[in-house]
């Protein structure tokens, strides 16, 4: 584990562009259960008769009371951990480019980076449905469920739901940033959401290296990635920053 720790911070400290794709297992250290593994949400209910649009559209009361209010209590009190910063800081040393998020918790940003693509939306914001007028989650009126704008339309959170496209403008800036990255960076997710998980294949077919960090083995850590720092995240980001800071 040591010597693997210091040859990828070596190649993080000598690498000109690094691209982090990050899920939601990078969140779980502040308090976010993840989708899949152990303590995630789909042990509890099943994603495709909660998080999919048609399930949204059929009952919306019943995924705002089941699934928006339960992922509301949590992003609400969660802050950035020391994986999160760690990325932050890796952007301040001028090593870390740009993130292309799946969560929708907005933690790196609070954290202190400034490129960040959400791929799947933010959970900050809300939007009716009929109007397009947006209000932040936060102000939202949870009295009654659904929830309403003025005009009668519902609410509904600016994320995707399974079943949805990606933003055109995320895809291609994701696209862009990694067939450009020397290093990508797979951090906390289970890769099994597509499109994001062909992101880091992207990058490998244009020369990156791939880096994995988590706490099980992913579907790209055979094939795609070269190699896996098996752990939290916000230890092995930790446990990176020292080595690479040794290196300055
Ligand atoms: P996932 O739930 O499918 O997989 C989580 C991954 O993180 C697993 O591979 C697991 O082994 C790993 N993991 C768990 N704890 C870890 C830790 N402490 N350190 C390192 N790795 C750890 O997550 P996903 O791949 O992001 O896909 C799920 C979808 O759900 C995403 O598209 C995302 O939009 C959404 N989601 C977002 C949040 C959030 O915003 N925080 C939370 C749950 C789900
Ligand atoms: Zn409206």
């Amino acid at each position: 584990m040591d010597s693997l720790i210091t040859s990828v911070a070596r190649d993080l400290a000598a690498a000109s562009r690094v691209v982090a794709l990050t899920g939601a297992g990078i969140s779980v250290e502040s308090g976010i259960p993840p989708f899949r593994g152990k303590g995630g949400l789909w042990e509890k209910i099943d994603p495709m008769e909660y998080a999919h649009i048609d399930a949204f559209m059929k009952d919306p009361a019943k995924i705002w009371q089941v699934l928006i209010l339960e992922m509301k209590n949590v992003v609400d009190k969660a802050r950035p951990n020391s994986a999160h910063q760690g990325l932050a800081r890796l952007e301040t040393l001028g090593i870390l480019k740009t993130i292309i998020t799946q969560n929708v918790d907005g933690l790196h940003q609070m954290a202190g980076n400034t490129d960040v693509i959400e791929f799947h939306g933010n959970f900050a914001w809300q939007r009716c449905m009929q109007c397009d007028h947006r209000l932040e989650t936060r102000h939202i009126d949870l009295a009654q469920m659904p929830p309403r704008c003025e005009c009668g339309g519902i609410f509904r959170p600016e994320c995707v739901f399974f079943g949805e496209m990606i933003s055109p403008d995320h895809l291609n800036r994701s696209r862009q940033a990694a067939s450009s990255c020397d290093v990508m960076l797979v951090v906390g997710t289970s890769a099994l959401v597509q499109p994001a998980a062909f992101m880091p294949v992207i990058a490998k077919r244009s020369g990156a290296r791939i880096i994995e960090i988590n706490s099980e083995r992913t579907p790209l850590t055979r094939d795609v990635s070269d190699l896996l720092i098996m752990g939290k995240a916000g230890e092995v980001i930790n446990r990176l920053l020292t080595e690479i800071e040794k290196l300055r």
